[in-house]
């Protein structure tokens, strides 16, 4: 009895140390889980940078004027209860009181809720400064959160994407070529520039004088914009389906990869028509709005490259569009995003999709003032050219981005 009692209580003191050990590992669990995930959103604010440098102006492909400074502007900020904070391109300060209603209280990781809410808030004029950049900012913050930058987070499958170099003014064929045969020693692998000259002589002279200097085989892209009817935004040359058609057939006999924009925005019919007579790429997109347009675009045809900008459409919709794309066997890569966090972003989205689907991201570099660098140089280590083209992705949590702390404006 006596050892059968000793036996009971050592039974009973065993059995209380492992319920306790249990109980303990299970509130460590649950308190991991709340520092990982339950994170509550408090506010979302907006962080003005100073202007470093000032750079000036210099004229686009329509003749606007491109200001450039090194610093300036702001960017996005979600607090958290446990002091994690996400950050995300700049957004019109009119649009933080909504923001904050939608996110203020909420897990970032609901970002399937949020992000359909953050979309809904539309401001006329708002451009790229729309709530996309507060969505990018929650995305930031998840990646925070599980301690993963996005890219891996969003499924991972590459460490480096190829940017190409994007010319944002019209100057000469003999410049460009220049620019071109420069760009290639420095170890871009592509070029696109603006086919915006008002006659098509002119614009098969640019393609044919990069030819000369870059090679039978470089990369060449080519941007019509000639998806809107603003005369503004196309300097009164606008292509007809014979213009659209000429200028195709000599980009294609001059192994140009992509024709961007060729006609109208909504002019299903023409583009899908365009693009069947061609096997050429036709690219586009930039301007629509919604998942459903980039799903008629694909299944009428019109494009072989879809090209969302995240800026608009935010990433969760460019995460469908991509998937819808990959269904289809056809590319997505998306345009340009705002060369800061919006474009960094898209870097981690091409990054987790396969390379078929998504070769390249685009990259304004129109030297000498037009320097990728000079917009990423807010961040503390920027995604830089490696020698042999690529951009390698960048491995901190979230965007991996670290805004230069001397440059933030304490107000
Ligand atoms: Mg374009």
């Amino acid at each position: 009895m006596v050892s059968r009692g000793l036996e009971r209580r050592e039974f009973l003191k065993f059995l209380t140390i492992a319920m306790a050990g249990v109980a303990s590992s299970r509130l460590m669990e649950v308190a991991r889980v709340d520092a990982a995930g339950r994170a509550k959103i408090t506010d979302v604010k907006l962080v003005r940078l100073r202007v470093e440098k000032d750079l000036g102006s210099y004229p686009d492909w329509v003749g606007n004027p491109r200001h450039v400074t090194i610093g300036g502007g702001a960017f996005t900020e979600v607090h958290t209860d446990q002091g994690v904070t996400g950050i995300g391109p700049e957004i019109d300060p009119s649009l933080l009181p909504q923001v904050n209603a939608i996110l203020a209280g909420q897990d970032p990781f609901d970002i399937n809720l949020l992000a359909t809410r953050l979309y809904d808030v539309r401001g006329g004029g708002m451009g790229y400064r729309g709530s996309a950049g507060a969505e990018i900012a929650v995305w930031d913050l998840m990646g925070k959160l599980a301690n993963q930058p996005l890219y891996k987070l969003w499924g991972g499958g590459r460490e480096r994407v190829v940017p190409y170099a994007s010319m944002l003014r019209l100057s000469t064929p003999e410049e460009r070529a220049e620019i071109a045969a420069k760009l290639k020693a420095d170890g871009w692998r592509a070029i696109k520039v603006r086919s915006s000259f008002p006659t098509l002589r002119e614009d098969v002279q640019l393609v044919e004088a990069i030819r000369k200097t870059t090679g039978d085989d470089w990369i060449i892209m080519c941007d019509a914009n000639k998806a809107t009817f603003d005369e503004a935004a196309t300097k009164g040359v606008r292509w007809d389906f014979t213009r659209a058609c000429q200028t195709a057939l000599e980009y294609q006999r001059l192994n140009v990869y992509w024709l961007e924009e060729p006609l109208p925005r909504y002019d299903y019919d023409q583009l899908a028509e365009l693009n069947r007579m061609i096997y050429m790429k036709l690219a586009g997109g930039e301007g629509n709005r919604g998942v459903h347009e980039f799903r008629d675009l694909l299944e009428k045809g019109c494009f072989d490259i879809v090209q969302p900008e995240v800026m608009l459409e935010g990433p969760s919709h460019l995460r469908m569009i991509s998937a819808i794309a990959q269904s289809m066997y056809k590319m997505c890569i998306p345009h340009v995003g705002d060369m800061r966090l919006g474009t960094i972003c898209d870097l981690h989205l091409i990054a987790s999709w396969p390379e078929t689907t998504s070769p390249y991201i685009e990259i304004f570099n129109d030297q000498p003032i037009g320097n990728y660098t000079y917009p990423f140089s807010i961040f503390e280590e920027p995604p830089a050219l490696t020698k042999n083209g690529f951009f390698e992705l960048p491995q901190g949590p979230g965007l991996g981005m670290k805004i230069k702390e001397d440059l933030v404006l304490k107000s």
